[in-house]
């Protein structure tokens, strides 16, 4: 079981916290936040240290400045939506470490919040520098991470800091996402599946490999799944398909076998001759898709077959879409399988960019129990069961 200390654990009277978060939001040109949902999911850390009688010192990343000021990617525009959020203004400091910044955070007092520039402009943050974890340590008394998202990354504020300013503790983010995990793979209610889908075999490939240690069914959909059907011997037709990836496929069917893990791929697909809106759509077997037409949803047979798999497990885990859900005609198998996942009475859990985006198309957010904050660090967490930003943190 992975247990980290969290801000419960802690004295947090009169201490200046570190809190390391995702700010990294998505802004239109004119520096307007377009969605601040990961700016709210902090809300509660924030105001628990408020609370305790802490004061709270934010950094975070945003972008891809490498290692340079770059305006356009200046978190000041999250200054004003935080202030609002928390109702309490809320300090910008327009850069990360420094003497000035050390001098203004030294007389910090309970109550404020201030947010840092970011991270990245500096080189140290990517480069996990010594130096620079050490200057970012300097600011504060305790170390929070909220920002599960960057967990996976070696980073300076991610796993730096946290080796040098203690205590370094969980925030509830954080938590929530340690303990989901938990809940799934330490001490599941079996049956448990996952359900895996999205564009390429060779991203997700570490990550099903050692799905199968874990879990009691996996189904596979989307654009990988094709790769499976050729090296079963199917015609797929003009569907995507990873050449180098088939050998690889063929072994893990063959390891589910022998373990007596069942491995459900389509029977039937959404085809086309074009990834486009106004397609012409025609469902077709699996076992033998046109050679002018790709697959680019699962087919009703299958979107019943997963159905079934899917009300008989007790907890689901879930990443990567059915198909090109984007577009209208190729939607719905993925939105099925959203709607499915809503009305389950199993635990319901899923993460990566895309499967979030695809539930909160339909409106069905509130019925999945924990939509993960982490794409590439959900995959990873699923893959190794740890990350270096969680590994960083104090055990419990
Ligand atoms: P990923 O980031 O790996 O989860 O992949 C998500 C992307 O896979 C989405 O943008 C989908 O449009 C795409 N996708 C899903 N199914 C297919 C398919 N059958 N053919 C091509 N692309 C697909």
């Amino acid at each position: 079981m992975l247990r980290k200390k969290t801000l419960e654990d802690i004295d947090l009277k009169g201490k200046r916290a570190l809190v390391r978060v995702d700010y990294n939001v998505p802004l239109n040109g004119e520096g307007n936040i377009t969605d601040d949902t990961r700016i709210r999911a902090t809300l509660p850390t924030i105001n628990y240290i408020l609370d305790s009688g802490g004061s709270v010192i934010l950094i975070s990343h945003l972008g891809r400045p490498k290692g340079k000021s770059v305006p356009s990617m200046s978190l000041a525009p999250i200054v004003r939506r935080l202030s609002r959020l928390l109702r309490l203004e809320v300090l910008f400091l327009s850069d990360c470490v420094g003497d000035g910044v050390r001098q203004t955070l030294e007389g910090l007092q309970p109550g404020a919040v201030v947010l840092l520039e970011n991270l990245r402009f500096h080189s140290g943050e990517i480069e996990n520098d010594p130096d620079f974890s050490r200057q970012l340590a300097s600011l504060a008394d305790v170390y929070v991470d909220d920002a599960f998202a960057t967990s996976h990354r070696e980073h300076a504020s991610v796993v730096g800091v946290p080796a040098i300013l203690k205590p370094a503790v969980a925030g509830f983010l954080m938590q929530k996402e340690i303990d989901y995990f938990n809940m799934a793979f330490t001490e599941p209610v079996r049956p448990l599946v996952a359900i895996l889908g999205g564009a390429k075999v060779s991203d997700k490939i570490k990550t099903i490999m050692s799905l199968m240690e874990k879990v009691d069914k996996i189904i596979i959909g989307g654009g990988m799944a094709f790769t499976f059907l050729k090296a079963l011997g199917y015609r797929v037709g003009k569907s995507l398909v990873e050449e180098d990836m088939l050998e690889l496929a063929a072994d893990i069917m063959g390891e589910a076998r022998l373990k007596g893990i069942p491995f459900y791929l389509p029977v039937d697909c959404i085809a086309a001759n074009a990834i486009e809106k106004k397609a012409q759509t025609t469902v077709v077997p699996a076992q033998e898709i046109p050679e002018d037409k790709m697959g680019l949803d699962i087919g009703p047979a299958t979107v019943t077959l997963f159905n079934e798999v899917l009300n008989l497990a007790k907890t689901i885990v879930w990443n990567g879409p059915m198909g090109v859900f984007e577009l209208p005609p190729f939607s719905k198998g993925t939105f099925s399988i959203v709607e499915t996942l809503a009305n389950s009475q199993a635990l319901t859990i899923l993460g990566g960019g895309d499967t979030d985006v695809a539930v909160h198309a339909t409106g069905n957010s509130d019925k999945i129990d924990y939509i993960s904050t982490g794409g590439g660090a959900f995959l990873l967490f699923l893959e190794k069961g740890e990350l270096p930003g969680i590994n960083a943190l104090d055990d419990a």
